[in-house]
């Protein structure tokens, strides 16, 4: 049987294939370090799990659910937002989905018609254009450059702005990339968008995870007309060490929330209940676990940056956010006598057991992406073997 032209087209994540394939090497008994895919090292925080063990032991998890989650975790993102971003919402511009990856999903195949353009800065996370894409919608990427610590300007979206332009996607603090928009930066995009009536979608997942004194600002904070026009997605997994659990959510104007539920009503039915649960206590419990998460990101960040900025050929300004290191190898690449990113990465796996992501997946070939949300050891080791690696390439 023929696979659909769809699923032949599809590039998969190689985040999730790097990661799965350093796992390969370690459980064949190989010596792998992996800084590959981005999940907190943390187990979810202890008063989460007894609120998952609670509904299950209740009774309560064994069913289905509303498609769009239960109206007390629609409630617990409402009331999350209004302390978080002192926006108000109510439920029914909430839809709580599997993962915030499902949410993108959900809201690309809501909103997109064939061959509506959406715009993507790069570097990227890499499931965007893919997802668009499956959407049937146009992919259109504009180029950052690091000199402007990767972000796009108002006149990079306007000289990519078509009649068919229908969405923007922004990622603060940026996977790959870890920089943060400054309020002013997001107030211009915001009122452009505003403007032209592109609706923004605002992927905030790694709002709470920002270092050293950052501040991440919502760009639906900015005004009530920049907020009318954006729908923010965020979730449990990055912020309370929750990647298993998939639960993510959407906010924004009720009807695209809506579609979005129809869809997803014939998809997956509902986020897992137990999850959901879970969900609600990581969104309303305690928060102190995750300043403590925070702080030791913030730690790892503070001594390894040093470390792997040092590395021969190695570009790279500090991130203020998100879990990644996003180095220009350009010259390391050129040291060791290669051409191909992905060749020097799938080397580096082979012959010095450091398994890394390749930039080409975030639109950027010069690029590795390194994930810092591992142990300190582990870094620290991972730079020496990387050391090593360059130089026994570079005396060739
Ligand atoms: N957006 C970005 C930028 C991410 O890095 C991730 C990581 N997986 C997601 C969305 C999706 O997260 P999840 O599906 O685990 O909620
Ligand atoms: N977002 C994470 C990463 O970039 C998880 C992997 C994925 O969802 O592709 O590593």
């Amino acid at each position: 049987m023929e696979i659909s032209n769809r699923a032949q087209k599809l590039e998969p994540s190689v985040t999730l294939a790097a990661s799965a394939k350093a796992n390969a090497l370690k459980a064949a008994g190989k010596d792998v370090l992996s800084l590959t895919v981005g999940e907190p090292d943390f187990t979810t925080p202890k008063n989460i799990q007894q609120a998952a063990i609670q509904a299950i032991e209740s009774g309560k998890a064994s069913y289905y659910t509303p498609s769009a989650g239960i109206k007390e975790i629609r409630e617990a993102v409402v009331n999350y937002i209004e302390s978080y971003y002192h926006l108000s919402y109510e439920a029914k511009n909430v839809i709580v989905t599997d993962g915030a990856k499902f949410a993108l999903y959900l809201l690309f195949q809501a909103i997109l018609n064939p061959n509506d353009e959406v715009i993507i800065p790069v570097p990227y996370w890499v499931s965007y254009g893919e997802q668009v894409k499956l959407a049937e919608g146009v992919p259109i990427f504009i180029s950052c450059a690091q000199e402007k610590e990767f972000k796009v300007t108002v006149e990079q979206l306007e000289k990519a702005r078509t009649d068919k332009t229908k969405l923007l996607i922004l990622n603060s603090p940026s996977n790959p990339t870890g920089m943060i928009y400054s309020e002013t930066e997001l107030r211009k995009i915001g009122e452009w968008a505003v403007l032209h009536d592109i609706l923004i979608v605002s992927d905030d997942i790694y709002g709470r995870l920002v270092y050293n004194g950052a501040t991440f600002t919502p760009i639906a904070t900015l005004s009530k007309a920049i907020q009318k026009q954006t729908i923010i997605i965020n979730g449990v997994s990055k912020s309370y060490a929750m990647t298993g659990w998939r639960i993510g959510y959407a906010v924004g104007d009720e009807t695209i929330i809506s579609a979005m539920n129809d869809i997803a009503s014939q998809s997956t039915s509902n986020p897992t209940a137990v999850s959901q649960y879970a969900a609600i206590e990581a969104l309303s419990g305690e928060q102190e676990t995750v300043e403590i998460m925070r702080q030791a990101f913030e730690a790892r960040l503070n001594e390894i940056y040093p470390l792997f900025a040092a590395l021969p050929g190695f570009k790279l300004e500090k991130p203020h956010g998100a879990f990644y290191l996003f180095p220009n190898i350009k010259e390391t690449l050129t040291m060791c006598g290669y051409t191909d990113v992905t060749n020097w990465v799938d080397d580096l796996l082979a012959e010095a057991q450091v398994a890394l992501v390749t930039g080409a997946g975030f639109g950027a070939p010069e690029h590795v992406r390194i994930s810092y949300a591992t142990d300190l050891d582990t870094l620290k080791e991972a730079v020496k073997r990387i050391k090593a690696f360059i130089e026994k390439k570079s005396i060739k």
